[in-house]
């Protein structure tokens, strides 16, 4: 019998569990920071994570056992392959400790067993100085019910100050050839060379308890993205069951067979809704002075318009402070978006998505599996905000039989230039969604 599983709605659920690493070809437990080897996928997830929900692990353990996973014989030995030994996203970090004896590659959690190690290998006694360094560890697995235990070296040490501060400068060094599919298809590297990511990332930080203004520009566009969520579900109320299907479509002609989801853990909501927090206040802080970030002239009057509002408060009236702020960054947020693909400036959207593909912790480019994740929160975004541009929540009231269009005419006038045949980051996000998100699997039982 034939089963086909489509992941298409879940694997972003089942990415707050598992994070797939594509060069070790492995499945790593978020929870526990360790790879599953695949025979004990199954029994890992029933036993030991017991209160993910039943169907997201099952999910999972399929997801898993279609998956090209190799045994932690084979992962080791690539490790040992790489030349570059990078750390492992997910993976937990332990402190332990490194043998500095010759090439010697002994890697131990504790002194103790350290010093065991160097008496019964190198001879070494008592009276000798150190021969071993403190080393932050990683293992690829773990646990009594696994018996390959390998550790694995942090290359990035604190003490390492002067490669540390060229660390996230991006150069790009390799061939196109050389590249992954991956950074390749996404061109980050050719897009940021030169450009300092730390600096890029901290302008998408979330705003300090000593900015009330960012704050406040923080607040206010996660009620509106919350707003815009709520006029989804306005439609369905409503009757207009057609809208939803044709929000979650990524074809031109055709909605989609399924509506779009109205139902998102408050979690899930909740960090959709940050990548639209950092991104306004991203474009706040780069219009101040990131010159690689830039605005066409619309956007930039609108960003200081709200700038200014922030300044122009009464204090008797907070309400209407705020109901002004939320509708400068819609505004702002539709005119991002409508970044026509002829604009002489740079799509600050598609560079902002980008600057989220770099893990400033790791200091590398982050894999498909967990980007996708990010994606799926941006177009989140952009589609209930562009619902909401097209049909205001304030006039659906006058929408009946006897209006010249109804309400799927009006909404398909902006999703069919703006979510379908804009550029950049739908583009991305749609062919990213074809890659990656329709992972349809068959399993022959
Ligand atoms: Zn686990
Ligand atoms: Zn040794």
């Amino acid at each position: 019998m034939l089963q086909t599983y489509d992941f298409t709605l879940d694997i972003e659920i089942m990415n707050q569990y598992i994070s797939y690493n594509s060069i070790y070809h492995t499945l790593i437990c978020r929870q526990c920071g360790y790879a599953i080897p695949q025979d004990w996928i199954m029994r890992h997830f029933r036993q030991f994570h017991k209160t993910i929900p039943l169907v997201i692990r099952q999910d999972i353990i399929n997801y898993g056992l279609s998956l090209d996973l190799w045994h932690p014989s084979q992962v080791h030995e690539q490790w040992q392959n790489m030349n570059v030994k990078s750390p492992v996203d997910s993976l937990t970090i332990h402190p332990g400790f490194k043998c500095q004896h010759n090439d010697c590659l002994k890697y131990t959690r504790t002194e103790v067993s350290m010093k065991q190690h160097c008496r019964k290998t190198h001879e070494w006694v008592a009276k000798d100085s150190i021969i071993w360094t403190t080393q932050q560890l990683q293992s690829f697995f773990g646990g009594h019910y696994v018996k390959y235990v390998y550790l694995m070296t942090i290359l990035i040490l604190d003490s390492d100050k002067s490669h540390q501060a060229t660390l996230n400068q991006v150069r790009d060094s390799q061939s196109l050839v050389t590249k992954t599919p991956w950074l390749r298809h996404t061109r980050w590297e050719e897009i940021f060379i030169g450009k300092d990511m730390s600096e890029l990332v901290k302008l998408s930080n979330a705003p300090g308890m000593q900015e009330p203004h960012e704050r406040r520009i923080w607040d206010a566009t996660g009620r509106v993205i919350h707003a815009c969520f709520n006029g989804v579900i306005d439609c369905q109320e409503r009757g207009w069951t057609l809208i939803p299907f044709w929000l979650r479509s990524v074809d031109r002609n055709k909605e989609d067979t399924k509506p779009f989801r109205t139902y998102f853990a408050p979690a899930t909501l909740y960090r959709y809704a940050s990548y639209w927090q950092q991104y306004i206040l991203f474009s706040l802080r780069a219009m101040m002075g990131e010159e690689s970030v830039q605005f066409t002239l619309k956007q930039r009057e609108c960003l200081l318009e709200l700038n200014t509002l922030l300044y122009e408060i009464n204090v008797t009236d907070e309400a209407n402070n705020n109901s002004k702020i939320e509708k400068k960054i819609l505004e702002l947020s539709v005119l991002l978006i409508q970044h026509s693909d002829y604009a002489k400036e740079r799509s600050s959207l598609v560079y902002f998505t980008g600057v989220l593909g770099y893990n400033i912790e790791w200091k590398q480019w982050r894999q498909p599996l967990e980007y996708t994740t990010i994606l799926a929160g941006i177009q989140f975004c952009t589609h209930v905000i562009m619902l909401e541009a097209a049909l205001p929540r304030i006039n659906r009231d006058e929408i009946d039989e006897t209006s010249s269009e109804n309400p799927v005419e009006l909404f398909r006038k902006v999703r069919d230039k703006w979510l379908i045949d804009g550029e950049g980051i739908i583009l991305l996000a749609k062919s990213l969604i074809n890659q990656e998100h329709h992972l349809i699997i068959f399993i022959v039982s």
